[in-house]
């Protein structure tokens, strides 16, 4: 629930979205209109000479052992199936929800994408293209595979351990083939290979225990707030209970607990039990010890979790808990 940064992927997938997915848009519809097929001199003119390169090299990757499982011929068997009228109008979509994204705004959707498309973004250019080597040459730069996207997100945030969605799990994205969309592929298939969509995450999250393909109305971006700032937590001991609550107004945020079903997760006896033990040991830590501010006691308290998982369930704790007793009231009399 950390307020993250990506601007080293960031900036590579603003080049892959400007160079190949806007163009491959304008030539998908431009070859169905026009009734040939994407990878000809007529269906490519459309775009500007670098980014036919780009595209040529796209369309030559081959996706099977058959010659005729390229790309190119996928591209053109998925534009067969959909219509020109909606075709035509993705490209403006694209733009449009990008710049949602930009903003720190829910991508709206305004266009029904055609299934035949939806297929083409999630299964081929999110799930085999995106990452390979041939694309990035054609760009002109270092390929980037999911490795180097987990790599890149780790570094750029200083190599924390925690999941950034949820707080509760070890972020397990090390070495791992999958990244995580926060509007799913399936219902914003634009979007799939967008730098402001995709996240590191812990596997719950990212699966049906977490968000899976769900989405809402309203939803906070981690790359946008500090969600674990915008919620309170109720501790129930009699219930031995964690509960989490979105602070009234935020209506993003109670869509992020409820997407990611926090309430749930963070209700389970487990993470009591955690919060429960972590809490008694900064007690006893603590023994006489005198803050001069609230500031300093939450400083203490976020640095002996050492970035451990429940660190904004139990700086929330401390603040309310231990303030009566270790900061110091301000003088009367003083300005
Ligand atoms: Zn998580």
């Amino acid at each position: 629930m950390r307020k993250v940064i990506n601007p080293t992927n960031k900036a590579l997938l603003k080049t892959l979205g400007e160079e190949f997915i806007a163009p491959l848009l304008e030539v998908l519809a431009h070859a169905r209109t026009q009734g040939c097929r994407v990878q000809t001199p007529q269906a490519l003119k459309v775009v500007s000479a670098t980014r036919q390169k780009v595209l040529v090299a796209a369309f030559a990757i081959s996706l099977g052992k058959s010659n005729r499982k390229t790309f190119g011929a996928r591209c053109n068997a998925a534009i067969k199936a959909a219509d020109i009228a909606d075709l035509a109008k993705l490209s403006g979509e694209y733009a449009a929800q990008v710049a949602d994204l930009r903003a720190g705004r829910n991508p709206q959707v305004t266009v029904v994408v055609p299934k035949s498309i939806v297929a083409l973004c999630k299964d081929i250019i999110y799930g085999k293209l995106f990452d390979h080597k041939d694309i990035w040459t054609a760009l002109g730069l270092p390929p980037l595979t999911r490795t180097q996207f987990h790599e890149n997100f780790r570094q750029d945030n200083g190599y924390p351990s925690t999941c950034p969605y949820c707080d509760l799990d070890t972020m397990n994205s090390e070495g791992s083939s999958v990244v995580e969309h926060l509007f799913p592929k399936s219902k914003f298939p634009l979007l799939s290979v967008d730098g402001y969509n995709l996240f590191s995450s812990c596997w719950a999250c990212n699966g049906p225990a977490g968000k899976g393909n769900h989405t809402v109305a309203q939803l906070a971006s981690p790359y946008d707030h500090e969600v674990g700032m915008l919620v309170d937590f109720k501790h129930d001991a009699a219930q031995m209970k964690l509960e989490i609550v979105a602070q009234s107004g935020r209506p993003d945020v109670d869509g992020y607990l409820q997407l990611l079903q926090l309430q749930i997760r963070y209700a389970r006896p487990g993470v009591w039990n955690q919060f429960n033990s972590r809490r008694e040991a900064i007690v006893e830590s603590l023994q006489q010890r005198k803050f001069a501010s609230l500031n300093e006691l939450d400083a203490y308290v976020v640095k002996q979790q050492k970035g451990a998982v429940l660190t904004y369930a139990v700086a929330h704790w401390a603040r309310a808990a231990l303030r009566p007793a270790h900061v110091k009231r301000p003088r009367k009399g003083k300005p």
